[in-house]
């Protein structure tokens, strides 16, 4: 008796079991899965109580709630349980773990080929968008070889002939104003680039794009940056969507992570806002998605930051960091468009790559 309910019990499984497996392969055969074009959108220092926020400190919805998929990424670098920015955007540019503080080096320090560089060849079209200075770590490894982030200068060098079509955010110091005595506006004109350095223009044009907006970083939300983060990133868009065969685009929410390294919750906050409403925007102007893939992640959480209680009121929360600097934690990852499904789950940060190139190789 035992036996034949357990027999029955068994059959059941497996046959649900294997009506579910044939679900999911029919889902597979009806969906463009193909993207023409990416966005990663990079939350430098974003951990999932930095997204929590959006569900606690603004009067609209989340724009995080709009992604289908969502998964946890592992972050520690070649060198360290505890990545910095520049290991963990060389591991989104060029899928492979390395040290702290390299752009673009292998362990060995040595250059490794990065995706700019790979799909610009193929005559797809892409773009940077940043709150720091263009230069700095997480925009750098886009572009850049470096065997420290802390080499502005070297990096700037790189921008002019490197592939990217449009790029925006701040470091105009880092072109013009050089401890060399180099001037790399004129290299970036004759490089085909118009260069706006007071406001984002306009409009676009048949020419490359430069625009740099600010010396160094750009500034805090809390001191007037207003939507540049929005307007830059959908006119990267606007610019990118000209080229026939598809884009690439990496807009950074640069200052999440330095409202953790200052143990600011206010100045986190209004970073981690200015992101949520940029998605928003974002994935209203891409509509039904049926062409763009848009990535969400961070390259690791900063400050320990958690949405603790006050006191014991359940109903106040605090928000806290604890440590001024990076942490070890996974980092949360969201996608949604054409191929969005494989990017569910837990897995290293460098398969964030993999997965993007993939994805571009079927196209
Ligand atoms: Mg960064
Ligand atoms: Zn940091």
């Amino acid at each position: 008796m035992k036996k034949a309910i357990f027999l029955t019990i068994l059959i059941s499984l497996l046959s649900c079991n294997k009506t579910k497996k044939q679900n999911v392969a029919a889902a597979s055969q009806t969906k463009t899965e193909t993207p023409k074009n990416i966005i990663l959108v990079i939350g430098d220092g974003m951990g999932l109580s930095q997204v929590s926020v959006g569900q606690f400190y603004s009067d609209q919805a989340s724009n995080f709630d709009r992604f289908t998929t969502i998964g946890l990424i592992k972050t520690s670098s070649s060198s360290h349980l505890i990545t910095d920015s520049a290991a963990g955007a060389t591991a989104y540019s060029s899928g492979i773990k390395t040290y702290n503080k390299s752009i673009g080096m292998k362990p060995d320090s040595t250059a490794i080929t990065n995706i700019v560089e790979t799909i610009s060849k193929q005559g797809m079209a892409t773009g940077l968008v940043a709150t720091s200075s263009i230069t700095h770590a997480t925009p750098a490894a886009f572009y850049a070889h470096t065997k420290t982030r802390y080499m502005y200068e070297d990096i700037a060098t790189y921008l002019p002939k490197s592939g990217i079509d449009y790029f925006a955010g701040g470091g105009l110091k880092f072109f013009n104003k050089r401890k060399d005595g180099q001037n790399l506006l004129p290299t970036l004109l004759s490089n085909n680039f118009v260069i706006d350095t007071v406001s984002l223009p306009s409009t676009v044009s048949e020419k490359k794009h430069a625009i740099l907006l600010a010396q160094n970083s750009m500034p805090k939300m809390q001191e007037g940056r207003g939507d540049f983060l929005e307007k830059a990133s959908l006119l990267a868009i606007k610019k990118l969507s000209q080229t026939k065969e598809g884009y690439f685009l990496m807009v950074e929410a640069s200052q999440i992570d330095w409202g953790g390294h200052d143990e600011d919750p206010d100045y986190l906050i209004a970073e981690q806002l200015d992101l949520d409403r940029t998605l928003g925007v974002l994935l209203d102007t891409l509509g039904d998605h049926s062409e763009t893939l848009v990535i969400v992640t961070a390259d690791h959480e900063t400050g320990a930051f958690s949405l603790a209680m006050e006191g014991t009121d359940y109903n106040k929360i605090k928000p806290s960091t604890s440590s001024s600097e990076h942490s070890a934690t996974m980092v949360p990852v969201f996608a949604k468009g054409p191929g969005a499904e494989i990017f569910g789950g837990i897995y290293e940060n460098n398969e964030i790559y993999h997965k993007m190139m993939q994805l571009l190789a079927n196209n």
